[in-house]
């Protein structure tokens, strides 16, 4: 089976050594591997994973550049990097461009480390530019283990985004948002909405995962893992332990996401 990741994080080598630690005590977790690329690509290999996506997150508009150098330098046939803007850059349509023409597939943002709020006006322009660009946004939404809980980027937020942008292809991340699947349930289950799975399915419940997938447009579900904050090889196992038929299992662990992302 062809495995893709959806949902990965990575930093340059000395970063690392102190990112990693940073967050684990922030959001009170601890990582499965120590961040680097090089741990990554183990990580995957002891998975079964041919293909990761690697989400970096600029904290300052400053970090556009290295953040951009960096993704460049790890792209590979296995990595699939999404670097990232910040909504406070000046430049933020330009850099967007200059995203899309170095061939990254996408961008990721996160509304709490870049305080923004999912659905607010000046963030329009900026989705409208990263569809136009053919690029896909994978953003972080639900609640965030490291932060208060603001209702920040919330299922009824996606929705607002997504209509007033319709094609934008938006990537929910730990089934629509995390640990708000009430509001999963009453506002993007069974519409055409992208979501990864990751670091969801413990805290859902089995019954409950299988409900979702089971409501859910299947080409719109994509195996991921929030690697290094999961394990991928359990992720894997957890996954192909639900009992899923082999054509949805195989849809989801990545099929729709060698489609999405132009395979
Ligand atoms: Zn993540």
């Amino acid at each position: 089976m062809h495995i893709i990741d959806f949902h990965t994080h990575a930093f340059p080598d000395l970063i690392a050594e102190t990112a990693v630690p940073f967050l684990e005590k922030k959001a009170h977790i601890s990582a499965s591997h120590n961040g680097t690329v090089h741990s990554l690509l183990r990580s995957m290999d002891m998975a079964g994973i041919q293909r990761s996506v690697v989400a970096s997150i600029a904290t300052k508009p400053s970090q556009f550049e290295s953040v951009l150098s960096w993704s460049v330098s790890i792209r590979s046939k296995r990595i699939i990097p999404f670097p990232s803007v910040h909504p406070e850059d000046p430049d933020i349509l330009g850099h967007i461009e200059v995203i899309a023409g170095v061939n990254m597939k996408g961008i990721k943002l996160h509304p709490y480390y870049q305080k923004f709020v999912l659905d607010e006006d000046r963030m329009i322009p900026v989705y409208k530019k990263i569809e136009e660009c053919g690029l896909i946004l994978l953003c972080h939404t639900g609640f965030d283990m490291g932060f208060p809980r603001d209702r920040t980027c919330d299922p009824v937020k996606i929705r607002r985004v997504l209509d007033r942008v319709p094609d934008l292809k938006l990537v929910t991340t730990h089934f629509g948002a995390w640990e708000d699947w009430n509001e999963v349930e009453r506002h993007l289950l069974g519409s055409r909405v992208y979501m990864d799975v990751s670091y969801s399915i413990g805290r859902l419940g089995r019954e409950r995962t299988l409900r979702f997938i089971d409501s859910h447009p299947r080409e719109y579900i994509l195996f991921g893992t929030d690697s290094p904050w999961d394990e991928q090889k359990r992720a894997v196992e957890v996954m192909c332990g639900l009992g899923l038929d082999d054509d949805v299992l195989r849809r989801i662990m990545g099929e729709n996401a060698a489609e999405l992302l132009g395979f």
